[in-house]
């Protein structure tokens, strides 16, 4: 039987018409644009519902609510359809991507998210491949996770960052190989590919909360008692962008007493590197190491998107902070790899 997926359009580039203030999104218009284009009715491809969220956004404007739009428009349909393609902006796919990992429990479908540089509507739009393969991935029984389409890869979804702003190449997962790459052929890298646990567990959705979350990105000449104020009040959960493998500037003496002061709170401040590649190392050198002591956890080589997500996440479950911290350095969808 011909398998059937099913196309939800959130807005992004893929669907959008210039206008005097440059690209927009247009209602009521995409989908009769996709039914006009033959390829995508070729016996090769799976038949095809199409929903269209209102209002249609440039994703620098979903957020958590969006988030838990997308989620809801899945698992409301999630019996009736074989798969899932996402069309979305690019400039916040990678943390829809990486909130979708976390929301959608136990699924063995694949959700692929996609989207373009150009217009569907210009002559040298990437729209059309990037959407071809797309539905042809959601509509194979390979892939159970949520993953992102682009440039003629296939990314583990939370472990995929926007690497640029004008390339066709736009995304990359620097610390996990493709899942797959289309060339003449649709080829899966299978041993990387995430099996679903707890075999009979029921799939179901996990609707985040809003939590306050911050990312605070660590540069020379930082001084941690301006930001007191942000991370001690108010924050359940902080990202800090260190240097390389996990390092600090120690010289005001602040930043210690600031991330003890927030983790007494109930803050959990996660630290990530500013580096696309590799993996954050407390105590590695002299300079990370006392962060343990203050109690920071290490977010090995998640990328800053899954680590917002996850924290999301881990605070919508309601789960002691305690557990929080430990599950902050666990692996729960393949987006980190933990030291050895
Ligand atoms: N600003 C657009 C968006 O993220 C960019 C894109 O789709 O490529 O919605």
């Amino acid at each position: 039987m011909k398998k059937k997926i099913c196309l939800i359009y959130t807005g992004g580039t893929i669907g959008m018409v210039p206008s005097k203030d440059g690209y927009e999104t247009k209602a009521n218009y995409f989908e009769e644009i996709l039914r006009g284009i033959p390829e995508l009715f070729d016996e090769s491809m799976p038949d095809w519902d199409f929903l269209e969220f209102s209002p249609l956004l440039d994703s620098s404007n979903i957020a958590v609510s969006e988030w838990n739009q997308i989620g809801r428009a899945i698992a409301d349909r999630y019996e009736a359809y074989d798969g899932f393609v996402i069309l979305h902006g690019t400039d916040t796919m990678a943390y829809t991507a990486s909130a979708l990992s976390f929301m959608l429990e136990n699924l063995r479908k694949p959700v692929v998210l996609t989207g373009a540089q150009i217009p569907l509507c210009r002559v040298r739009s990437d729209a059309r491949e990037n959407l071809i393969a797309s539905m042809m991935i959601a509509a194979e029984d390979v892939v159970q996770e949520v993953c992102l389409f682009f440039g003629g890869k296939l990314l583990r979804g939370n472990r995929s960052v926007k690497v640029s702003a004008d390339g066709l190449q736009a995304f990359d997962s620097p610390n996990y190989p493709p899942l797959a790459t289309a060339g003449i052929d649709i080829e899966y890298n299978r041993s990387l590919l995430l099996s679903p646990g707890g075999s009979f567990s029921p799939f179901h959705l996990t609707e985040f909360t809003e939590t306050n979350i911050g990312v605070i990105k660590v540069f020379p000449g930082i001084s941690f008692s301006l930001f007191e104020p942000i991370m001690t009040e108010n924050m359940n959960g902080i990202v800090l962008e260190t240097f390389g493998a996990g390092n600090m500037p120690t010289y005001d003496n602040m930043l210690l007493p600031v991330i003890r002061k927030a983790f007494e709170s109930g803050t959990i401040v996660t630290v990530c590197s500013q580096c696309q590649q590799g993996t954050v190392h407390l105590g590695a050198y002299a300079v990370s190491s006392p962060l343990v002591d203050a109690g920071a956890v290490s977010g090995y080589d998640m990328t800053t998107e899954a680590a917002v997500a996850k924290l999301y996440y881990l605070f919508t479950l309601g789960v002691p902070v305690g557990r929080i911290k430990a599950l902050m350095e666990q692996s729960l969808r393949g987006e980190l790899s933990p030291m050895d």
